[in-house]
């Protein structure tokens, strides 16, 4: 999800993934490509957001300590471009809740009425080996999915980006990568329904347990393969031109254990303004990358204290890492489902024409799972945001001491206040935040140069 400097995008795949199951496989692509926008608007609404310009004498002359220069820093933030950055971020916790609840009432409709399981005795009938037929109704769950919240997908991914000023897309543009996001998600909503439920047939009582393992293993095959098979249809991917930034990323990520052969920039600007970079891959295909803008917008300090912060996610093992963690959360979910669906099917089974004896292993109660595990997802957010932004404050240390520029990453979190709310509360960053708060991560800098000086 998101440097990290909101950049991490394996972080958004695996949220897309998580996502994608509980609001009916939208396209993984969506959380990435959300911006977009006639390129002279884009133009004029970005002017909006301002930071007050300083010169190294300022931050030479920043006091030791690290509140006073912390909120020097932060001083340099318009009301205006806070209170844009507020609504902006404030929105987007509407926006969870709008997701699941329209994902609630896809998965409800399709329980209700006839589709679901006329499809499923139809594709019984045609199509006699059963992992084609569960592929063929996940496949399907996932167009009428993606058809019914279009609306919301066509306001939070384009309208509202555009409105913030964050998009550089025409709607055909951003609307023809829907449609390759939507591919990408019938193909792998076709492959994960299939196996998930032939391994739940065979499972019995203990579904729960395979179920997660199928999870977990999937998550982990749609990281693998992203760098190489999914991002690259978004974005093209290069090498940084030769010179001093590219020479010292290398150094710092060899000198970390990261096997690269090349530091990698990919073509944002495409899509939006937003500065980030990533870590995504696992094994093999683990890569560092940054995006145009952070390199175009940025100076040399400023990028070095970025990458060297996703050098950190690498080297600490944080994909891994989270693919443990989350399937950990994923376990207790299903096991709630467990529960959930045994007491719905008893209930309302007959109603839906869903056999309470067969339960689980009928891939027409795909859109009970689906409402209940989104359910506990929603519910789980504050716990996979705390895991999430546990590891960004090990990141941010881990930069701070390879590249040794607080300034530059003082720098860059408030060039990311233009989407991220600065200055949350407490119970609101441990709910809604992915990072910590901008206060928090530019202290945690200031507290290294007062202490490292
Ligand atoms: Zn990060």
């Amino acid at each position: 999800m998101k440097v990290s400097f909101k950049g991490c995008l394996w972080r958004y795949a695996l949220w897309a993934l998580l996502l994608a199951l509980a609001i009916g496989f939208a396209p993984a692509q969506a959380q990435n490509t959300g911006p977009a926008a006639a390129a002279s608007n884009a133009a004029s609404a970005a002017s909006a957001f301002r930071i007050q310009a300083v010169d190294d004498a300022w931050r030479a002359a920043l006091p030791l300590d690290a509140h006073a220069a912390t909120q020097a820093y932060l001083d340099r933030l318009p009301a205006d471009v806070v209170a844009r950055s507020n609504a902006y971020y404030e929105g987007g916790y509407w926006l969870q809740l709008w997701n699941w609840l329209a994902g609630l009432a896809v998965a409800l409709l399709l329980l209700a009425t006839r589709p679901s399981t006329a499809l499923r005795d139809w594709a019984t009938r045609q199509l006699k080996w059963a992992p084609l037929r569960d592929g063929f109704y996940g496949a399907a769950y996932a167009a009428a999915g993606w058809l019914l919240t279009l609306p919301l997908t066509v306001y939070q991914g384009f309208v509202r980006e555009h409105n913030y000023g964050m998009a550089t897309q025409t709607f055909a543009a951003w609307f023809g990568e829907q449609l390759v996001g939507l591919a990408v998600s019938l193909l792998m909503g076709a492959v994960l329904v299939a196996v998930l439920y032939a391994v739940l047939r065979r499972a019995g009582a203990q579904w729960w347990l395979w179920g997660t393992g199928v999870m977990v293993a999937f998550m982990a095959l749609a990281v693998a393969i992203a760098p190489i098979w999914i991002e690259p249809l978004f974005n093209t991917y290069k090498p940084v031109p030769d010179g001093p930034v590219k020479t010292a990323v290398l150094a710092m990520a060899r000198a970390n254990g990261v096997p690269v052969d090349n530091v990698y920039v990919f073509d944002a600007s495409r899509q939006t303004t937003r500065v980030s970079a990533n870590v995504s891959g696992l094994f093999g295909t683990a890569a560092i990358r940054l995006n145009d803008n952070l390199l175009n917008r940025s100076s040399e300090p400023e990028i070095l204290a970025v990458m060297a912060h996703e050098i950190g996610h690498y080297a600490m093992n944080h994909i891994p890492k989270s693919l443990v963690m989350f399937g950990a959360v994923i376990l207790f979910g299903f096991l709630f489902a467990q529960w959930a669906m045994r007491w719905l099917l008893a209930r309302y089974g007959a109603r839906w024409r869903l056999d309470a004896k067969t339960g689980v292993a009928d891939v027409a109660s795909l859109p009970l799972l689906v409402a209940v595990f989104s359910t506990y997802l929603l519910l789980a957010t504050p716990v996979l945001n705390t895991i999430t932004r546990t590891q960004e404050v090990e990141a941010d240390l881990y930069g701070l001491n390879l590249a040794r520029e607080p300034h530059g990453e003082a720098e860059v979190l408030l060039k990311l206040v233009e989407y991220r709310k600065p200055d949350p509360g407490a119970l609101e960053e441990l709910i809604f935040f992915t990072h910590p708060g901008t206060r928090t991560r530019i202290y945690n800098a200031m507290r290294w140069r007062e202490q490292m000086r």
